[in-house]
């Protein structure tokens, strides 16, 4: 928040709008935004703070001319961001003019905003004050969601995903990691990563940097990861597909940057259906790699789903999955019986298993997992963990390790504890287990 005096004229921010009108209705949303947050618009460049360009870049005098443009704000003002069509490629504008402040594409109207905030601070304002920071938030104060993308370039055949939201279109790394930090600032203390599939951020914008807090952050989930381990605040990642470069993050989690916790959706074991789910990674040795993740982090908790009752799905396939539940061990497991979507491709695949017979393979599926689930929380009895508080009832405070993520998995119950807050992160001696939670002490 700033530290202005309230009583000081507020920021403000002069803006150069160069090219068509699709540009020109972008600068209207970038300046309605900030008027929306209390600044000012400055009609010459002395009088204001910092200057936007917003650029054009469709033909080679429409570049010179938005080079032209940005040379003149920096040599009149010199606070100057960037943004607009020219300013997806990054380089032709720093090769030019090496002391822009930020430099964003075409309708990264949050990245704009956001590098604004960074050159000057937003105004103390009481009627934009009635929002937080970081925004309204249907989760508890103490964890939020984090979604880095939206759409899925995927094309599993049960899902319409894809049909109802396009393609993959990852956010830029320093939108994400804007929006992390002011959530960690307004008192969030763990990130839930989220997106149809976590593993893909940034291939769709080739991983491109962009500046956060003056230092390049790449569009990639590695970075990703490592930046938002700096927040100080438990990170953990959801839906994440076993493609080999997930390897790479398994040493944070082994350091303790982030939580030592995968959600992974493997949804089949049997190489026939996950074919016929076009699932992504499909062909990947998944059991190998579960061996060596845990072999690199001994503490990692996996969760995952899958899908039984798939067109096609023969008993075969069920021992299949059996079988490898088995081995894998995985700590944390949903179920669901195949459902056809109404547009979904498996649909029209042949040999649909009966709703009876879905429901028995539901049932082995769920009753072997509860024994996994029981037999690997035991071992957990005596041990100290850092427990994360959501909320306290009557009997007590009710928390989640860092193998747990909130409304999935597992609880931790602290009977007859009243003395913590929805938030606090405390150490407990777990005392007690049962096929899914955990009941634990304070350590005092
Ligand atoms: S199920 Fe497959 S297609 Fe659907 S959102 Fe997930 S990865 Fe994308």
């Amino acid at each position: 928040m700033s530290d202005q005096n309230p009583q000081s004229a507020p920021p403000r921010i002069g803006i150069v709008s160069l090219g068509c009108p699709k540009a020109l209705v972008d600068s209207e949303r970038i300046i309605t935004k900030l008027r929306a947050e209390g600044y000012d618009l400055a009609s010459s460049y002395d009088g204001a703070d910092a200057v936007i360009v917003n650029t054009c870049g469709f033909l080679d005098s429409a570049k010179a001319e938005s080079l032209d443009a940005i040379g003149e704000a920096i040599q009149e003002n010199g606070r100057v961001i960037v943004t607009g069509c020219m300013g997806g490629d990054e380089s032709a504008i720093r090769n030019v003019h090496p002391d822009v402040l930020a430099v964003s594409g075409p309708h990264q109207y949050e990245a704009v905003v956001n590098a604004v905030h960074d050159a000057v601070p937003p105004p103390h304002d009481p009627f934009v004050d009635l929002v937080p920071e970081a925004g309204l938030h249907l989760t508890p104060r103490h964890y939020a969601y984090l979604k880095i993308s939206e759409g899925c370039h995927n094309s599993c055949s049960f899902c319409i995903i894809p049909q109802l939201r396009g393609d993959l279109v990852s956010r830029q790394a320093n939108d994400v990691m804007y929006e992390a930090e002011r959530l960690a600032r307004a008192g969030v203390k763990e990130l839930l990563v989220i997106s149809q599939d976590t593993s893909a951020y940034g291939q769709d914008l080739k991983y491109a940097e962009s500046t956060w807090n003056g230092k390049p952050v790449a569009a990639r989930m590695l970075d990703l990861c490592e930046n938002l381990s700096s927040l100080d605040v438990w990170v953990r990642l959801h839906y994440v597909y076993p493609y080999p470069h997930v390897d790479n993050v398994i040493p944070l989690m082994a350091d303790g940057k982030i939580l030592p916790y995968l959600d992974i959706p493997f949804q089949h074991a049997s190489p026939d259906i996950l074919k016929a789910m076009k699932r992504p990674a499909h062909g990947e040795k998944t059991l190998d790699r579960i061996n060596q993740w845990r072999r690199d982090c001994p503490d990692l908790t996996l969760r995952s789903t899958f899908i039984v009752g798939f067109p096609g799905e023969t008993d075969d396939d069920v021992e299949l999955l059996l079988d490898w539940l088995d081995a894998a061990q995985l700590d944390r497991v949903g179920c669901f019986k195949f459902e056809p979507v109404a547009g979904a491709p498996a649909n029209e695949l042949a040999n649909h298993v009966d709703e009876d017979e879905k429901t028995d393979r539901w049932e082995r599926v769920m009753e072997l997992q509860r024994g996994i689930s029981e037999r690997k929380l035991a071992p957990k009895v005596g041990k100290t963990m850092d427990v994360i508080i959501d909320e306290l009832d009557s009997e007590g405070a009710i928390g989640r390790t860092k193998g747990d993520a909130p409304d999935v998995d597992g609880s931790v119950f602290l009977d007859g504890d009243f003395d913590v807050a929805p938030g606090d992160i405390i150490q407990a001696i777990i005392t007690d287990s049962d096929d899914f939670d955990l009941w634990a002490k304070r350590c005092f």
